[in-house]
């Protein structure tokens, strides 16, 4: 798998372009989806250069699978949702739908999502 340096998470992981930080760690950086499809609609991200799902749990360490989603549930609790629930979702590859070829968590919650949806 190649990762493309020039896709938009890797240039808001340089600092190129803004986002709407909700959460940074050693492991990840989380911000606001550009186009929300939920009161909250955050988007997680490892700081290594994967390109997806399959990519990050082939090639990463333990030590960044393990920091990554640790933050993942970190920023779910920081955002009040553990109470109440949320749902996480990755797009992997072309059947997938992935846009944005570097690995990424969608977090959604803010009120019930209905059931799962797969179009
Ligand atoms: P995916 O289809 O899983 O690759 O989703 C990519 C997501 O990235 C979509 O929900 C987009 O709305 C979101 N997105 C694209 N560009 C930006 C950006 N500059 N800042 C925040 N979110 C973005």
């Amino acid at each position: 798998m190649i990762y493309d340096t020039t896709n938009i998470f890797a240039k808001i992981l340089r600092g190129e372009i803004p986002c709407a930080t909700v959460y940074e760690d050693e492991w990840a950086l989380a911000f606001n989806d550009i186009a929300p499809a939920a009161p909250v609609h955050v988007l997680v991200i490892p700081k290594g250069p994967y390109v997806s799902l399959d990519d990050f749990t082939l090639n990463g360490s333990n030590n960044e699978i393990a920091g990554f989603y640790r933050a993942v549930g970190k920023v779910a609790r920081e955002l009040g949702l553990a109470a109440t629930g949320y749902r996480t979702l990755s797009n992997t590859g072309l059947h997938g739908g992935q846009e944005v070829p570097h690995f990424h968590v969608h977090l959604f919650g803010g009120r019930p999502l209905g059931p799962m949806p797969v179009r």
